[in-house]
């Protein structure tokens, strides 16, 4: 078997169609969505990544904003700038770009942000809503995932989910996501970590497996059964000298062996990266439909 190359790049097109209707809605009633995107530092993978939000925003006639501060911002300015978002008419998203400097706590930042400008979905509020069902912004990589496999039909009901990683903002959201009592939920899920024994056996048991780890080649063909759907969620940079850059993407996953057993699978890049922003786009413009309404 070889499996079917799961297209991020047009699914995240059709998600970025499927928004103009809406847009013109608002447009009509005067609104256009605004996302704030709030930069610590120089990062220059995270300014890729603002950049990249920034030019979605454009291309889809949004209102965006970049606001760069130096890697010595004070957790207390920080807040200052939030709030600041909070009040401003013209912004209905809000996010802070990841990794911030050692001095700013990363979850304290994301509890002033107003969850009705929450476009992460990572503010505790929504992160409940999500956790009961409820969830009007849910969190961009995870609610991506869904969708990429709603496009492709399969359909996660009654199925065996493995999910490697427990981050907050991939592994236990897509665990909640898949456990749901509803459409493209249903799962039997199980999340597995760095302290999880025989990984490969869990793997094994999955009808669809999920890689959010961090680390090249983790999981290799050996660790799959026949006929899995694999969504690999991992961006990693290996050094590859035949590049200009000096370096290439990969994911968590042995593509080239794996690809083999899977019905499906994603590759890295063009795979869940797409999705992300083009989810953060429709969180924005669904904040932007709530707030206005
Ligand atoms: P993270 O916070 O570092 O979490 C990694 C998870 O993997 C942890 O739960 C860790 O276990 C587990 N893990 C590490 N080594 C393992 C091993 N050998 N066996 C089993 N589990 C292991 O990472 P993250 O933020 O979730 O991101 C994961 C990957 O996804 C990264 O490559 C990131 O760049 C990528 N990512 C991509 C997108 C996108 O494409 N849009 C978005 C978000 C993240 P412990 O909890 O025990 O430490």
């Amino acid at each position: 078997m070889t499996a079917t190359i799961i297209d991020g790049k047009v699914v995240s097109e059709s998600i970025r169609d499927a928004l103009k209707p809406r847009l013109k809605s608002l447009k009509d009633k005067g609104v256009i969505p605004g996302l704030a995107a709030v930069l610590v530092g120089n990062d220059p993978a995270s300014e890729t990544y603002v950049n990249s939000k920034a030019k979605a925003c454009e291309k889809l006639g949004m209102y965006s904003e970049v606001i760069r501060q130096p890697a010595s911002l004070s957790q207390n300015d920080l807040i200052k700038i939030v709030e600041s978002l909070n009040q401003n008419p013209k912004i209905h998203g809000i996010l802070v770009q990841s990794p911030l400097p050692k001095q700013i706590d990363e979850p304290t930042i994301t509890t002033h942000i107003s969850p009705v400008k929450d476009v992460d979905g990572f503010h505790p509020y929504n992160v409940g809503l999500m956790l009961i069902g409820r969830g009007k912004l849910l969190p961009c990589t995870p609610h991506g995932i869904i969708k990429l496999l709603e496009y492709y039909e399969i359909n996660p009901e009654g199925k065996e989910a493995v999910i490697v990683g427990r981050s907050n903002i991939v592994g236990k959201p897509i665990a909640a996501l898949l456990l749901q009592k509803s459409k493209m939920a249903n799962s039997t899920v199980t999340v597995a970590h760095s302290q999880t024994r025989n990984l490969a056996e869990v793997c094994r048991r999955a009808d669809i497996l999920i890689a959010a780890i961090g680390k090249p080649n983790t999981i290799k063909s050996d660790m799959v059964k026949e006929g899995v759907v694999i969504i690999d969620v991992g961006v990693n940079r290996v050094e590859d000298k035949s590049t200009e850059k000096g370096y290439r993407l990969v994911g968590d996953v042995d593509f080239e062996n794996c690809k083999m057993k899977a019905s499906f699978i994603t590759p890295v890049p063009g795979g869940v990266g797409p999705m992300t922003i083009a989810m953060l786009m429709s969180n924005t413009v669904t904040a932007a439909e709530n707030i206005s309404s």
